[in-house]
């Protein structure tokens, strides 16, 4: 930009008084870095006075129209945001704010005035964001965070109002769930519709089908162990997310499955994690344990859920027949080097598309405790239906132990041993945790 050019930007605005300097130096904020849009203001004010042949009156205390005066208030907001964020726990920030209409469109018309683009230097909404955040970094020692910010203030001009939206938090750690029959999140009652309530013939009495809770199971892993993390984080709500789920029946055992839960609204984003191991586990009562907590980013919840893990079953099976050593050994080899196709088993929900799914078997080992009974430890690619890898489900799972003895085969008991990574090192938090 020519001096001149410069010169008769700030003869102009200094010529539409009152207008401030910050809105003055924001007309030419892309033109030099490292001054604040006032000393720029200041500084082609000077200029103008100086240039001119007689001396310009100092603006009248009044209000710049430009701004209404909010560039002055950055002091008062910033008091403002600081304030409405008491109490609250947040490493990262971010600011922002609505300005009315009105202001947008003085902006532009001081623009016009001075012979510049509808959109030239810096908006008031991004002065403020800046100047009344780099205060609130200050005042409470965070840093600001234009992606993903703990806290978010926002500044609503017009109304004169100060919001503010918490971003979630979150808690990694590993379960163990030592009990049968605990579904891992909370299962409302169908009976019902989590009402808890069904009528008969005296009018409204309690749901039989689920004893009047609204859940057709009265634990869950999520039930033993958000509330708990909701609490030590002073939040609104939480949500479970695990890595993969086992099934209401089957106990999850070994190093137990990775989860992460998130908390709405907290105040507190870093609560002691051995006090809060120590109060879940307390409140689980030996039900459910979990361990390794570790604070957390929001990807991780998505890592969590979509890591390729494989798994390690324990089962308890009870065959129709007597099952000789050696074709039951020669069963389980077979098995250990089979592709299973497996369409969709019969019990599982039936809104779930019917398609056929391939998986690997890794291991399978075993020992019958008796002609129709045995104990087998089998080692699978995630996601396969390892019930039906046993009793082949009317033929839908193939290969599978019953079908290869020829022999009817049922699961009478299934734990998960471990959950375990294909390809990423599942059972390292280090890795998991890596921003
Ligand atoms: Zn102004
Ligand atoms: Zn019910």
């Amino acid at each position: 930009m020519e001096a001149e050019e410069l010169l008769a930007i700030a003869r102009t605005a200094t010529a539409e008084d009152p207008v401030c300097a910050a809105c003055i130096g924001r007309l030419v904020a892309d033109r030099s870095f490292g001054l604040a849009n006032e000393a720029r203001g200041n500084a082609l004010r000077i200029v103008a006075d100086l240039a001119a042949d007689e001396p310009h009156e100092p603006p009248a205390a009044t209000e710049c129209w430009v701004c209404e005066g909010h560039s002055a208030r950055v002091d008062e907001w910033a008091a403002r945001a600081v304030e409405c964020l008491d109490g609250i726990e947040f490493a990262t920030y971010m600011v922002g704010c609505r300005v009315p209409p009105l202001l947008e469109e003085n902006d532009r018309l001081l623009r016009e005035l001075c012979g510049l683009e509808p959109d030239a230097g810096e908006p008031l909404k991004a002065e403020l964001n800046r100047e009344v955040g780099k205060l609130v970094g200050k005042t409470t020692d965070t840093i600001v965070d234009f992606d993903r910010p703990d806290v978010v203030v926002l500044l609503h001009l017009e109304r004169g109002t100060v919001e503010r939206e918490i971003n979630p938090a979150f808690v990694y750690g590993r379960y163990q769930k030592r009990e049968r029959d605990i579904p891992q999140t909370e299962w409302p009652c169908t009976d019902c519709g989590a009402t808890g309530k069904q009528f008969g013939p005296d009018g409204e009495e309690p749901c039989a089908g689920c004893d009047g809770t609204g859940y057709r199971y009265d634990r869950s892993v999520e039930g033993l162990t958000v509330p708990q993390v909701v609490e030590a984080m002073k939040g609104t709500e939480g949500v479970f997310h695990g890595a993969g789920r086992e099934d209401v029946d089957a106990r999850m055992l070994g190093t137990g499955r990775p989860f992460v839960i998130e908390v709405k609204s907290p105040s507190r984003r870093t609560p002691d994690l051995a006090t809060l191991e120590w109060h879940m586990n307390e409140a689980a009562d030996g039900a459910v344990v979990v361990s390794e907590l570790a604070y957390a980013s929001h990807e991780m919840v998505e890592r969590v859920k979509e890591l390729p893990a494989s798994k390690r079953y324990r089962m308890d099976v009870e065959f129709d027949a007597p099952v000789d050593e050696p074709a039951f050994a020669s069963a389980l080899d077979q098995l250990a080097a089979a592709t299973i196709e497996q369409r969709t088993p019969n019990r599982v929900d039936h809104r779930r598309a019917d398609r056929v799914r391939t998986r690997a078997v890794y291991e399978a080992t075993g020992s019958l405790e008796s002609p129709t009974t045995a104990t087998i430890e089998v080692h699978t690619a995630g996601g396969l239906y390892v019930k039906e890898l046993v009793s082949g489900d009317a033929g839908r799972t193939e290969p599978s132990l019953a079908g290869v003895l020829d022999i009817p085969a049922t699961v009478t008991a299934l734990d998960v041993v471990a959950v375990e990574g294909e390809t990423e090192p599942f059972d390292d938090p280090a890795y998991l945790l890596a921003e």
